[in-house]
């Protein structure tokens, strides 16, 4: 649960800082006390002395406290959390294989080896990996021998059997650590692999433990050369635990299968936490995830609305209630509003007693739909929540406090890629777009400009290049202020991208120019473009603070490649036909004519 974490992180954080004070404080404490309290005769003047100084120190309790939350706690807190969540997702797992029930099977040794397939096959798409091999030993021979071995390439790939003190695994026997090796040579690979022409660049081992003894090694290997990276060990680790259980027991088939699922959930939102995944997508990818996880009759997914006092139901799967995809609750009435407004995790046996219900979104329901077992879990990011995921079951009692651990878990770790998405969007658009008009920026106009000029080339057409420079508009601002200057500009940048059409491209060139890339076979279309533009802006009557403004806007046209073969060449040209503009009295359109 998010806040039991952060309340167990902050004690932590605060018996450290204490401890490093608290001698001195309390010396410092005892002598005020000394100072006063000896030679005073009066029992009562003693006694408010002494309630003065536990007031005293119970202040400087809670000061000392609340700073560390509110400031340094914060970095420390986001460090302890990462590495604690790590142990405790593990530790999670491990419980889950545990109480899960176990479908009991006659398993042979074909069954084991299949087992170890598949986790080989999640390894191994996991990582970076070409081929991923799992070694178990040979305790008489001293040998790691391949048990299975999966290949992304088509080329048969024969691991041999080596020795322990092999140069490649040594270091992962004597050190009983996982190793990365990003420096492999062709005579070690050729120790490594019966057959030959394997370019294996990197090199990523995980010793698998029975108790402290090393048991076997994972072995994922790579074209690419610096394939594996720190954030690589832990994952591998986990995956070498499963691996160690299968071992030791390896009759738990469902201990095996949920286990397995469950990295490769991690993996996914480790995955979406890199890439840049849309906020949809992420949203389905943990759908996704607790489907498979789950035994539900429903799930759903829901989203705060930006006023923080409403929730809106993003997905729902398995529809047994009235409440479509859409719906909007206050946080202040039902379970699910509970969930995100206390940013913690809600786990109901049964919603039903008797004739009475719990409500799950507002107080004005009438039926739970048969709905008993209820389980949510806040989806956030730190110490911000924005919305919940929940699962519902019509049987009683079905979840229990380690389900609520795993969904907890899983919302935990797509807040962080939500979080993460919603800040790449902002920084995307950010640097695309101008501040003032919106518009594209300058740096995008070039990026588009270069691109346009590839693509004509490639299939022999032609684009416009329209150069755009708002007439007079020094003594505009001059005139009217640059507030007012401002506001024209960015409804003029309006005005020129409504006058186009969706498949040109307008940008700020900078100040009051503007640019645009209008697409088109034909010099007189573009010309019935840039007049629509003129003429627009021309008749437009700009309002401003209840004034109106009259402004116009001289516009120079070049073709490309007709004109000028390069981008600047076509810049330039444009720009000469807009001088030219200027020059034959504003408020008129050139075309470039070389
Ligand atoms: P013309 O183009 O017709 O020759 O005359 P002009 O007065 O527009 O001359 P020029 O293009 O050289 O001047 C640009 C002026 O535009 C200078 C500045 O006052 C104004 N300007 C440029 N950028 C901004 C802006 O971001 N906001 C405002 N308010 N004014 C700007
Ligand atoms: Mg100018
Ligand atoms: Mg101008």
């Amino acid at each position: 649960m998010p806040n039991r974490v952060n309340l167990r992180d902050n004690i932590t954080i605060f018996l450290n800082r204490i401890g490093q004070k608290t001698i001195v404080i309390l010396l410092f404490i005892f002598s005020i006390y000394g100072f006063f309290v000896f030679g005073v005769e009066s029992e009562n003047i003693k006694l408010i002395i002494k309630i003065l100084i536990v007031l005293l120190f119970l202040f400087f309790i809670y000061f000392r406290y609340r700073n560390m939350t509110l400031f340094q706690g914060i970095t420390e807190q986001k460090e302890l959390k990462s590495e604690k969540q790590e142990e405790k997702d593990i530790e999670v797992i491990k419980k889950l294989a545990e109480q899960f029930q176990i479908r009991k099977k006659n398993n042979s040794e074909a069954d084991f080896e299949s087992y170890l397939n598949m986790i080989l096959d999640i390894i191994n798409s996991t990582f970076v990996a070409s081929t991923a091999v799992i070694y178990l030993i040979d305790q008489e021979k001293n040998t790691l021998v391949p048990k299975v071995i999966v290949a992304k390439t088509e080329k048969k790939c024969q691991a041999k059997e080596i020795d322990t003190d092999e140069k490649i695994m040594r270091e992962i026997f004597e050190k009983k650590e996982i190793i990365i090796n990003d420096e492999l040579s062709e005579e070690e690979i050729r120790d490594i692999f019966a057959s030959i022409g394997h370019a294996f660049k990197s090199f990523l081992g995980a010793p698998i433990f029975i108790e402290k003894e090393v048991i076997g090694v994972i072995a994922v290997y790579s074209n690419t050369k610096g394939a594996f990276g720190e954030e690589d060990k832990s994952l591998i680790k986990s995956f070498a635990e499963v691996v160690s259980r299968t071992v030791v027991n390896y009759n738990s088939i469902f201990e095996f299968e949920t286990s397995s699922l469950l990295f490769s959930s991690f993996y996914e939102i480790s995955k979406g936490l890199n890439s840049n995944l849309k906020f949809d997508e992420i949203i389905d990818m943990l759908i996704n995830m607790v489907k498979k996880i789950f035994e539900f009759n429903q799930i759903s997914l829901s989203i705060v609305e930006e006023s923080g006092f409403y929730a809106i139901i993003k997905r729902v799967i398995g529809k047994v209630d009235e409440f479509k995809e859409g719906y909007k609750f206050p946080l202040e009435e039902g379970l699910n509003g509970w969930v995100i407004r206390k940013n913690r995790a809600i786990l109901v046996s049964s919603l039903e007693k008797g004739d009475y219900f719990i409500p799950r979104y507002s107080k004005t329901e009438k039926s739970n739909f048969g709905l008993k077992s209820f389980l949510s879990a806040p989806i956030g990011y730190y110490n911000k929540c924005i919305g919940a995921i929940t699962i519902e079951s019509k049987k009683a009692n079905l979840y229990s406090e380690l389900h609520e651990n795993v969904l907890v878990m899983l919302a935990n770790n797509i807040g962080a890629a939500l979080e993460r998405s919603i800040i790449h969007k902002r920084l995307e658009s950010e640097a695309k777009t101008d501040e003032l008009t919106g518009l594209n920026n300058y740096r995008e106009f070039r990026l588009r400009l270069y691109d346009e000029v590839n693509r004509t080339k490639r299939q022999k057409q032609k684009f416009c290049l329209f150069m755009m420079d708002i007439d007079k508009f020094k003594d505009f601002n001059d005139r009217y202020g640059h507030l007012v200057g401002d506001q024209i500009l960015k409804a003029i940048g309006n005005s020129i991208n409504i006058s186009l059409r969706n498949i040109d491209f307008v940008a700020r060139y900078g100040g009051e120019e503007f640019a645009a890339i209008v697409i088109t076979s034909d010099i007189n279309d573009a010309k019935v473009s840039a007049e629509r533009i003129r003429s627009t802006i021309d008749k437009t009557k700009y309002k401003f603070n209840s004034s109106e403004y009259h402004i116009t806007i001289s516009i120079g046209v070049a073709e490309y490649p007709t004109t000028s073969q390069s981008e600047e060449g076509l810049i330039n040209k444009a720009d000469q036909a807009l001088y030219q503009a200027k020059a034959a009295g504003r408020n008129k359109i050139v075309i470039y004519e070389g």
